[in-house]
C-alpha cells in the first residue's frame, strides 16, 4: 500500500508516511486505495475482540510492517493495565442509539486509542526508512487531549523526544495539569500565547522550516508528528468503527449489512475521517453526523460547500473542538474529488491566503451524500448532559453531549434515522465543572478538583485514581512562549 500527498508531491510507503508525518509539499499522506474488509472478517470482530480486529485492519494498511511487528505493537498498546475496560466500550442508551466510549485509556480521552499505538508504529518505522539511526522528535500542537495522550505514549520511549505546545488559557484545568505534571527525561511542554489554530500553524511552520531541518539532520534528529495529520494516528481509529458495528450486530440492534449512522464530536476532522475510511472499506454506514460547538466552521462548510475560517473564535466548554482550521478535511477533499491534488492544493492555498474557499456545487453534493453538519452551543450542550442523565442515568462529557444533541437534531430534521452510534470522546471527569453545572446550575464556581469530587458525589461514579492524584502532583513545566518564539523554543529544548 502506498500513500500519496494530497497535494500531489510524493508517494511513499506506510513506514515513510508515518515517520515523516506530513508530506514535503505541505500535503497530508492519503492511502492510494482503500482495502476491503470482508463480511466474514467483520463478523469475527465481535467474537474475537478488539485486538484481533486492530491487527486485521492495520495489516491491510501498514504493509511493510511484519505481522509479528504489528501483533506485538497492538498487544503492547492495548494491554489491560492501559485499557482496563478495553479501548472501546459500547453502551446502549435507547433502542436506536448507543454511545461508543473511547476514553478508557490512561488520559481519559479517545486520543489514547491511537496514541498508545503510535510510538510503536513510529519507532518501528524508524528502522524501515532513511531516518534509520536518527532520533525521532515528536512535535505536537494540542487543543488539550492530544498533548497528554502523546506525552503518555512517548514518555520514556528510547530514541524519541516529544515537544508539546498547547494554547495558554485554551485548555481545561485538568488537561493543563495533566500536561504540566508530565514526568520523563524526553518530554517538553510549552504554553503558547495564542489559540489552538496559532499553535497548530506554528507547528506546521516548524515542520516546513528548511534551515531547522538542516540543523536537525546535522544533529542526528528528525521531526515527526503526533497530530492527526499523521497517518499513524488515523489508521488505528478506523478499527473502532468496525468493532462498534460488529457489537451492534451481535447485540441484535442491526442486521449484518444494515446501515448505521455515526455521530462524531469533531474538531480537526480526524476521528470522523477514520469513519469515512471505514465506509470506503465496506462498513455499512448511512451517514456521518459531524457535530461542532460554537466554532461552527465545519457545520457551515457541510451545509454550504464554502469553508470560511474568517469568524470569531469561541472558547467553549468543549475546548478540544475549539478549532477553526480542521487539518484532516484536506484528506476528505482529496478522496471526494477522486484524488484531484491540483484542486486540493488550490483550495489550501486560498485558505492560507484568503481564509476561505468554495468547493463548488458538484463536490458539495458528494459531500452531503455522506455528511450532515450540525452545531450545538454551550447552553444546549449542558441541557443535553442534564437530560441524558435524568432520562438514562448516563453521564456524558461536554464533547459527547454535542454529538448526542446533533444526533437528536438530525433525527428531528430528517424525520427519523436508523441506528446511531454516538462516539464518546472523553470522560465526564475531564471536564468536571461544566458537567457538574449542567446537573446543578446553582453550583458555585469552584476549582476543577473540587468539581471532580462534586461530580462523583452527584453521579455516584468513582473518580479514576490517576485523575484524583493530579491535584497533588508537582508542576514540572511552566514556560509560556509567544507564537513567534516557538521555533526558538524547539531549538532550546533540543540544544541545536
Ligand atoms: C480531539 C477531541 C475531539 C475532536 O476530534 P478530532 O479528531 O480532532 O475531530 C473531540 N472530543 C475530544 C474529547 C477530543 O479530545
Amino acid at each position: 500500500m502506498l500513500y500519496q500527498s494530497t497535494r500531489g508531491g510524493e508517494t511513499v510507503e506506510a513506514a515513510q508516511a508515518i515517520a515523516q508525518g506530513i508530506a514535503a509539499d505541505g500535503g497530508l499522506f492519503a492511502p492510494e486505495t482503500l482495502p476491503a474488509v470482508t463480511p466474514g472478517e467483520m463478523e469475527s470482530f465481535a467474537a474475537k475482540g478488539y485486538i484481533p480486529a486492530a491487527e486485521c485492519i492495520l495489516r491491510k494498511y501498514l504493509t511493510g510492517y511484519t505481522d509479528a511487528e504489528l501483533k506485538s505493537a497492538v498487544r503492547s498498546a492495548y494491554r489491560e493495565d492501559a485499557f482496563p475496560d478495553g479501548p472501546a466500550v459500547l453502551k446502549e442508551l435507547t433502542e436506536d442509539a448507543a454511545v461508543l466510549e473511547l476514553w478508557h485509556g490512561p488520559t481519559f480521552a479517545f486520543k489514547d486509542v491511537a496514541l498508545q499505538l503510535l510510538p510503536h508504529l513510529l519507532t518501528l518505522a524508524g528502522g524501515k526508512t532513511s531516518e534509520q539511526k536518527k532520533e525521532i522528535v515528536i512535535l505536537a500542537a494540542t487543543s488539550g487531549d492530544t498533548g497528554k495522550a502523546a506525552l503518555e505514549g512517548f514518555a520514556g520511549v528510547p530514541g524519541t523526544k516529544i515537544i508539546v505546545f498547547y494554547p495558554q488559557a485554551g485548555v481545561s484545568v485538568v488537561q493543563e495539569r495533566q500536561m504540566t505534571t508530565q514526568k520523563g527525561d524526553n518530554v517538553a511542554v510549552l504554553a503558547v500565547k495564542g489559540n489552538f489554530d496559532d499553535a497548530q500553524a506554528g507547528v506546521k511552520r516548524i515542520f516546513n522550516d528548511r534551515r531547522l531541518a538542516g540543523r536537525l539532520e546535522e544533529n542526528g534528529l528528525f521531526f515527526s508528528s503526533a497530530n492527526s495529520i499523521n497517518w499513524g494516528r488515523l489508521a488505528p481509529q478506523i478499527v473502532y468503527y468496525f468493532y462498534a458495528y460488529a457489537l451492534a450486530v451481535k447485540n441484535g440492534r442491526v442486521k449484518a449489512g444494515e446501515k448505521v449512522d455515526f455521530a462524531v464530536p469533531t474538531g480537526n476532522f480526524g476521528n470522523i475521517l477514520a469513519g469515512f475510511y471505514a465506509l470506503g472499506m465496506g462498513l455499512p454506514v448511512g451517514r456521518f453526523i459531524c457535530a461542532s460547538n460554537a466554532n461552527n466552521v465545519l457545520a457551515d462548510f457541510i451545509n454550504t460547500g464554502r469553508y470560511d475560517r474568517k469568524r470569531a473564535f469561541h472558547k467553549t466548554i468543549s475546548p478540544s473542538m475549539d478549532i477553526l482550521v480542521s487539518s484532516n478535511l484536506e484528506r476528505l477533499l482529496y478522496h471526494l474529488t477522486g484524488k484531484d491534488a491540483p484542486a486540493v492544493s488550490g483550495w489550501m492555498k486560498l485558505l492560507a491566503r484568503d481564509g476561505c474557499y468554495d468547493i463548488g456545487a458538484e463536490n458539495k453534493k458528494t459531500l452531503q451524500k455522506y455528511f450532515s453538519g450540525y452545531w450545538v452551543d454551550d447552553g444546549a450542550t449542558q441541557k443535553t448532559i442534564a437530560e441524558t442523565f435524568a432520562r438514562h442515568k448516563y453521564l456524558m462529557d461536554t464533547h459527547t453531549a454535542v454529538a448526542w444533541k446533533a444526533c437528536a437534531d438530525h433525527r428531528r430534521q430528517t424525520g427519523g434515522a436508523g441506528y446511531t452510534i454516538v462516539l464518546s470522546t472523553a470522560s465526564p471527569f475531564k471536564f468536571a465543572l461544566p458537567v457538574l453545572k449542567a446537573l446543578n446550575p446553582d453550583a458555585p464556581d469552584m476549582d476543577a478538583f473540587a468539581a471532580i469530587e462534586g461530580l462523583s458525589e452527584l453521579s455516584g461514579l468513582k473518580i479514576p485514581e490517576a485523575m484524583r492524584e493530579l491535584g497533588h502532583l508537582p508542576v514540572l513545566h511552566d514556560k509560556a512562549v509567544a507564537v513567534e518564539q516557538m521555533t526558538g523554543a524547539v531549538r532550546d529544548v533540543l540544544a541545536i
